[in-house]
């Protein structure tokens, strides 16, 4: 007879509540994780990691474009989109695999079925074959999210997709609309468009990828348009009407409605948490529009219910909800864990080129108050991005003036979703404008324009 009590239920297999189960594990307690779909989540199987596959393979492509400039040959290159496909679905396949084995591994029992709470400390689950009554001590709740859909643009998996038929397509789109200038949106239009796709980007805000800092926002916009793109900022689409084969899109823009054909839709236009059906109001749990509102420590306010990662609101990023994962399981314990900051949690956009940040923008360090120092490089200054033939891109720091606290960095260019981190750490460590300049950096590398860009905000660059 399988176990019904627990010290620690957790439901939903992503990155929040994977990792809180892993920490709940390894701090003693007695562990069961409620799965409906795959171990892993969105992020191993329809998010994070099946992207990253995908924008690999255009990478590679892309570089195959650019091979006589490496002096190499490359004739007749093409791509079978099943086969990158395929591949895609490996990769995430082979991680779903790995969080089976770390459940085991940490002898955390795993129901793959539905689970819903019928009362304080209980957890009813259902399976393909039983229904079980579980109890815990504790519940986290980590059913993370899924697309938002606005009315008439709802997907229908044909001409209308959401992320997981874009990342499973059943044909190559010739003409492709993406409604959301995110990360989400803009990593599947630098997909699909550097696989050949004509891209039409439509963002209702004033840019592209809105929430990072203006300058980087207009200078990935520049690399998008120069790789063909077509971005229409403060355009909105109203209307989709869909055909054999085809949907008009009515889209307003500038006072007028102007309408355009495309033989494939993306839509990407945010998130909405999974909070129904679980039997959270009548617990008495709160929820604001469609994320459950906790305290700062994932605290739902009722007794023994935490709730972290996507259903726990913004930002909606993998790193936060496995943070959270472990803050909650350490609390649980007795321990002090900080709250997560989501000033400190850095944001990744695998486009190309790609977007990483971390803090402050300068517009927001200046709306709250802060007289900024701001110091910028220019990838086309540093000898490895000239080495690597990507000479385009920027990064950019934002200090506190009276306190030399970095405050933000903000990068558009090569690899910066990896160097992102050197800044991130920076700030756990409450850094200042005088260690990053007495830090030596290694040459040749992309991370001097790190360097150089705090050395700029100071008046003292070298190389520009
Ligand atoms: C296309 C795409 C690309 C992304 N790329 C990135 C990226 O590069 N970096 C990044 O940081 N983030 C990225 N994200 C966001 C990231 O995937 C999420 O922030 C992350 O998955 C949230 O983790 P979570 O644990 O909160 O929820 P999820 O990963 O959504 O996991 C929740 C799990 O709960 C299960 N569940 C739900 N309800 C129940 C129930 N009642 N019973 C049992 N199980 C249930 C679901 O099946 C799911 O497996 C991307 C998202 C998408 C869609």
């Amino acid at each position: 007879m399988a176990e019904t009590s627990f010290d620690l239920i957790v439901i939903g297999a992503g990155p929040g509540g994977y990792v809180a189960a892993i920490r709940g594990a390894q701090l003693g307690m007695k562990v069961a994780i409620v799965e409906r779909e795959n171990l892993g989540g969105i992020c191993l199987n329809w998010g994070c990691i099946p992207t990253k596959a995908l924008l690999r393979t255009s990478e590679v492509f892309h570089l195959m474009h650019r091979a006589k400039e490496f002096g190499l040959k490359a004739e007749n290159i093409d791509f079978d989109l099943p086969a990158v496909v395929k591949r895609s679905r490996q990769v995430a396949g082979q991680l779903s695999g790995g969080i089976a084995h770390l459940m085991k591994k940490n002898k955390i029992t795993v129901f793959m079925g539905v689970a819903t709470l019928p009362a304080k400390r209980k957890v009813k689950v259902k399976t393909d074959k039983e229904t079980l009554d579980l109890t815990a001590k504790n519940i986290v709740l980590a059913t993370g999210a899924r697309a938002r859909e606005l009315p008439g643009l709802e997907a229908d998996g044909d001409l209308v997709w959401t992320y997981r038929h874009a990342l499973d397509p059943k044909r190559m789109p010739k003409k492709l609309l993406v409604i959301g200038s995110g990360a989400i949106g803009i990593e599947f239009a630098s997909f699909y468009n550097t696989l050949g796709a004509d891209t039409t980007v439509v963002e209702v805000m004033d840019r592209v990828l809105p929430v990072e800092d203006e300058e980087i926002s207009k200078f990935a916009k520049k690399q998008f348009e120069k790789q063909g793109m077509k971005i229409m900022q403060k355009a909105m689409v109203k209307k989709l009407d869909r055909a054999k084969g085809k949907v008009t899109a009515h889209i307003e823009v500038g006072g007028k409605v102007e309408t355009q054909e495309f033989d494939t839709v993306i839509s990407a236009v945010g998130i909405v948490g999974n909070v129904e059906g679980l039997g959270l109001e009548e617990l008495g749990v709160k929820i604001d529009r469609t994320h459950v509102v906790t305290d700062k420590y994932c605290r739902t306010g009722v007794d023994g219910l935490y709730a972290i990662g996507d259903i726990a609101g913004a930002p909606w990023l993998a790193h936060k909800a496995s943070h959270e994962g472990v803050m909650v399981a350490e609390l649980m314990a007795g321990m002090h864990p900080h709250a997560v900051k989501p000033e400190s949690i850095a944001g990744c956009t695998y486009c190309y080129p790609q977007v990483a940040s971390v803090g402050y923008t300068e517009a927001k360090a200046k709306e709250l108050g802060y007289d900024v120092k701001v110091g910028r490089f220019p990838f086309i200054g540093n000898g490895k991005a000239i080495a690597l033939g990507e000479a385009e891109g920027m990064v950019k720091t934002v200090f506190d003036a009276k306190t030399g606290e970095l405050l933000g960095a903000h990068m558009v260019g090569a690899e910066v979703t990896e160097l992102i981190q050197g800044y991130v750490v920076g700030r756990q460590l409450e850094t200042t404008e005088e260690d990053l300049m007495n830090t030596v950096f290694p040459h040749p590398t992309l991370s001097e324009m790190m360097h150089e860009s705090v050395l700029d905000a100071y008046g003292r660059v070298i190389h520009m």
